[in-house]
Parts: structure tokens; sequence; C-alpha cells
């Protein structure tokens, strides 16, 4: 998408195409519940969406919602929680991972405490409106950053819902034990029907107007429909639920620099791309940023090791299959990899650079801490120092001045294929577009290695004495560059392959300032009247996902239409 010219305050147009008392930006995690609040509230709303379809990240998520505080699952099966002690483990200073980075440190107080007080009122909320839970006891599968003092994590259903991965209905013999993010949108999409929300789909939101480029409320905004450009008012409130700003690199290098235009296998892509289109029309009318260091704190899923090899879209999570409604944008699926001891990683120059076994940051959840006592500096002293270094390595570079470590290779023989049972062939690898190559030597491999982002030639000698190396390494079983624990695997056997394995962009966890209510703050710590965000787009929130988005949509949704939320009551 062209976002040039976004961050210039647009005047007020003289015509307005449609109108309604709400106006909704994105169907997914944060929009669809807010636009169903608002609609229930009494407000007549429209919710637009740029892709053709609802969903957003979370229809392609692993569905598993961390809500908590109390709710009635946890109750049910005997798990004490509360918005209090939701709100002092969502704070807690003293929790910090092996790497010494702290989950919680640097969450706003006000942000989190409007989350846990209705964290239980909105998982109630989604099971009143149609999303089935997986029937077991909470537990700490799926989330990151979640709290360390119960288990909170809940898990949708799949159901029977064709899944937008694989374009077809999960087996029905784990429909009510998978979790997916499809089980959470679909359900909401029906009730977003049902209550008469007006969902323009193909419709994308390129301005919000506001009286004066920085004061006065907000008017409206501006859609651009299959070459047309449409102004829609809204006579109360603008609510943006648009997911974030990874997937446009300008905005994602403010927060680090490293991240150039190769790390191009963002998380939920190409289902749609995070452009941070909230985020700069927001900025484009006064709106700030908040909680900046959450995005680039070494914790929980910002960053991660790819899971499959050989494609673009290569998440650990999410694999696209042909019948998906995405995959000619995909274009194919990668190979998972089941044991990296199979592959060797090397850089632009045909040098690896780190264990190929190492992970990627961890993040708190139930239990990490053991034993755990809130705010209690023993906290830190109970994990063993670990630098979980493998992504810092991947991104290092190639010593030659340009930020970015460049692409990242997964090379290995016929022999890894075989162990793997990969069918190295397309739909599975990616030839066409670059991001798989295979020979019969080593050298010729190299030479092969030419695509967009490999912006320098991979000397074929290098890549040569690195296997050489390598098979040495085997022989005598001992890494001495990089500690690999055994066991290793000679490469050696041809053909050869190269597979792209460059980290993955993932989460948004900074965005646009916002206050208890989701209202929209501005440089000078003023409220942006009649504009609310929640989700990925917005910032003071260091969490995983899908819990705060739905969580921050409830309280938006309600605050926009002038519905009371449980603090209204006091
Ligand atoms: C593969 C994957 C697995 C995940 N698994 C989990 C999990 O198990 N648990 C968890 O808690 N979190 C998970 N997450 C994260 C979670 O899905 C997201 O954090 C969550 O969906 C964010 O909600 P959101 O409303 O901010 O954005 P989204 O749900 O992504 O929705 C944003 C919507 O806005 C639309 N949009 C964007 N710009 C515009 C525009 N200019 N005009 C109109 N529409 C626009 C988009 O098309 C999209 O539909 C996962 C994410 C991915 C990618």
């Amino acid at each position: 998408m062209d976002l040039k010219g976004q961050n210039v305050a647009p005047h007020p147009p003289a015509r307005w195409d449609l109108e309604a008392d709400v106006v909704v930006i994105g169907a997914g995690a944060t929009g669809l519940p807010a636009a169903i609040v608002a609609r229930e509230a009494g407000s007549s709303v429209i919710l637009v969406e740029a892709e053709a379809d609802i969903g957003g990240h979370a229809i392609t998520s692993g569905g598993n919602v961390p809500l908590g505080g109390g709710t009635s699952v946890q109750r049910q099966y005997g798990i004490e929680d509360s918005p209090d002690l939701l709100f002092r483990d969502l704070t807690d200073w003293s929790v910090v991972g092996p790497n010494g980075f702290p989950d919680y440190r640097f969450n706003d107080r006000e942000i989190i405490r409007a989350f846990a007080d209705h964290s239980a009122a909105a998982f109630e909320w989604l099971l009143a409106h149609g999303v089935i839970f997986v029937d077991k006891a909470p537990d700490a599968f799926g989330g990151n950053s979640v709290g360390n003092s119960v288990p909170r994590e809940m898990h949708c259903a799949v159901m029977d819902w064709p899944t937008v991965q694989t374009g077809k209905p999960a087996d029905p013999a784990v429909q009510k034990t998978r979790s997916s993010g499809n089980g959470l949108m679909r359900p909401l999409e029906v009730a977003a029907r049902k209550a008469g929300v007006e969902t323009l789909l193909e419709h994308r939101m390129t301005r919000i107007y506001r009286q004066t480029p920085t004061s006065g409320p907000v008017l409206g905004i501006a859609v651009h429909h299959k070459g047309a450009n449409l102004n829609i008012r809204a006579r109360k409130a603008v609510i943006i639920g648009t997911g974030g700003s990874t997937g446009n690199v300008n905005f994602r290098r403010m927060f680090d620099p490293r991240l150039t235009h190769e790390y191009c296998g963002l998380a939920g892509m190409p289902w749609y791309d995070q452009d941070a289109s909230g985020e700069l029309a927001a900025m484009s009318i006064g709106a700030s940023l908040w909680g900046l260091f959450n995005q680039t704190g070494e914790f929980g899923s910002a960053l991660t090791k790819p899971g499959s090899i050989g494609c673009q879209y290569n998440y650990r999570n999410l694999q696209w299959m042909p019948r998906s409604r995405v995959f000619e944008r995909a274009r194919a699926s990668g190979l998972k990899v089941a044991d990296w001891q199979d592959v060797i990683l090397v850089n632009m120059l045909g040098r690896r650079f780190y264990d190929e076994t190492g992970g990627q940051f961890i993040s708190n959840n139930y239990n990490s801490v053991d034993p755990y006592v809130q705010g209690s500096y023993l906290n830190a002293k109970n994990f063993k120092y670990s630098p979980n270094n493998f992504l810092n390595a991947a991104l290092a570079g190639i010593d030659d001045g340009h930020n970015g470590g460049g692409p990242i290779w997964a090379i290995f023989d016929s022999d890894a294929i075989a162990r793997e049972g990969w069918e190295p062939n397309p739909p599975n690898v990616d030839i066409a577009a670059g991001f798989f190559f295979a020979a019969n030597r080593l050298s010729d491999l190299a030479e092969k290695i030419v695509m967009q982002h490999q912006r320098v030639p991979m000397p074929p000698a290098n890549l040569e004495e690195t296997v050489a190396r390598y098979n040495s390494f085997v022989d005598s079983g001992v890494d001495e560059d990089f500690g690999k624990p055994r066991p290793m695997y000679r490469i050696a056997n041809p053909p050869f392959y190269a597979a792209w394995a460059t980290p993955v962009v993932h989460d948004t966890r900074a965005g646009l300032r916002i206050n208890a209510r989701c209202q929209v703050i501005d440089m000078t710590g003023e409220i942006i009247p009649g504009l609310y965000c929640g989700g990925e787009s917005a910032g003071g929130f260091s969490q995983h996902g899908l819990a705060r988005a739905a969580c921050q949509g409830y309280i938006a949704g309600h605050a926009a239409a002038g519905a009371p939320l449980l603090d209204d009551a006091g």
C-alpha cells in the first residue's frame, strides 16, 4: 500500500458519502468486538475492513486467549484469580527472562488496570457471543507475558469453520479440542451480522479527519474502495483496530534500525499486512506513541525464529496450504523443520553465525518463575542466566556497515531431506521468487543464490569451506565455533539445498497512546475527542495478542457508544 502523505493532516471534506454514530477501522480481534458492543449499545456502526474477508491476524492465530481476573471457567476449575492479582502480575517490576529482559516493568498502570478490571467481563462477553472454548481448565499454553500467578490461557475451539490456512474444516475428531483463531473470529462475524453492524469489506482507511489538523473532535475517515475514495462521517467516534505496524519497514525501524526490508516473512501475512496505517493516520492529527520499550525488549514474540524454510512466510505456527484463499500471495507452504540438527544456517556470505538449535526470546507465563512472590527481588535470581542470542546473531549482519542481518539460508543435503521426510518441490518451496535453490555442488549452489534481498553474492569458496569445517566438527563430535550439541550430521550427499530461513517479525507491542477508556491521547497529553484505539495499534501494554485486543475492543466499543463500563458504576 502507498502510505505517502499519510502523515499529513487532511482537511475535512465538503461532502460525506456515508455516516454512522461509530466508525470502526479493521475487522480483527479489536474491531469486531468494538463494533458489536457499540451496535448493541444502540449506536449505528460502520466497520471498514481493508481486506476481502474479516479476521485480521486474529483469524490466522492459534486462538489462545489469556483473559483472566476471575472468569467463570477459572472459578469452575478452582483457580483463584482477581482483577487485583492480574493487575499486580502485569505490572510486576521484578519479573525478568533468563536474558535479563523484563516483561512487565514498562507497562502503563492505567492501561493495565483497565485490562485487569474488564478482562473477565470481556471473556464472558465472548462466550455470550458464540465463541466456544475448548472444554478444559485454563493453562499456560500459547500465550506470552500473561502473568505468573495462576493459569489464564483459554483456547478457542476451531469447530467446523473452514480454516483460513487450509481452506477446509479441521478433522471432525479435533474440532472441539483444537485451538484456532477461526474459532474466535467466525462466531464474532456472525454476531456482528446479527447485531446489525454494517461491514464494508475492501474499504481501506486512508485518512482520519479532525475539525482542524490538531484540534477539535474527530469527524470521520476517508476510505479507498476499488479505485474510488469515499468519506465516512462518524457522529460520535472513530475506533482504530488496524492491528499494528510491523509490516511497515520505516515505521518498525524507529524501534529497531536492524529490521530492514529482508524481514519480509511476517507472521500473519499475507492474510493482511500490518502497515501502520492506523498509527500514521492518528499521528497526522496529533496522536502520541507510547510504551516504546515494549517493542524492542527481548522477550516474547516480537521477533521469532522461523519454523518453516524455503518460503517467504515462514512463521513457526502458520503454514499456508494450496487451498487457502491467500495461497496465491503466499506462493509456497515451506518445509517445516522438525530438528534444526538437520541443517546449518549461514548468512549472506555463507558463514555460520550461531548454534542452529538455539532458540528465540522467551516470556513470562504461569509458573515461569517458581517459586514466585509478586514484587520480590528474588524472582530475578530464580533464573539461570542465558543470553538467548540466536536472533541477535542472525540480525548482526556481515560487518560491511549496513543495517540488517540479510538473508539467512538453511543449507542441507539429500540425507537431511530423507531424515525430515521433506518433499523439496513446489508448492512446498518457492523456487520462482528465489526463496529456495538446489544444486549438485556447493559452489554451484552459492552462485545460484540470487534474489532481491541477497545484496552481495555468496562467495562459493566460503560455502565450501563452511561445510567442510562443519563436517570436520561432525567427525570430531565438537562444534568448536558455536558449541552446537550432538548429534550433528555431515552435509555431503548431493543434491545440496539453500532454503530461506530468515527470522520473522511478529507482534507489535508499541503504538498509539491511549487511556483507560481507550481514548487516543495527543502529544500534549490531551484526549483527542472522538478517537479510540485498541489491540496491536495501541501502546503501553506488553502482551502477545488476542486478550488485550479483545478486551480493549470491548472497552472502546462501550466508551465510544457512551455505554457504561464497570468502573462507571462507582
Ligand atoms: C500466526 C499468528 C498466531 C497468533 N497466535 C496467537 C495466540 O494464539 N494467542 C494470542 O493471544 N495472540 C496470537 N496472535 C496475535 C493476535 O492474533 C494479534 O495480536 C491480534 O489479532 C491483534 O488484534 P488487532 O485487532 O490489533 O489486529 P488484527 O486482529 O490483526 O486486525 C486488524 C484488522 O485491521 C485491518 N486493517 C488494517 N489496516 C486497515 C486500514 N487502513 N483500513 C481498514 N482495515 C485495516 C486488517 O486487515 C485486519 O483485518 C497470533 C498472531 C499470528 C499472526
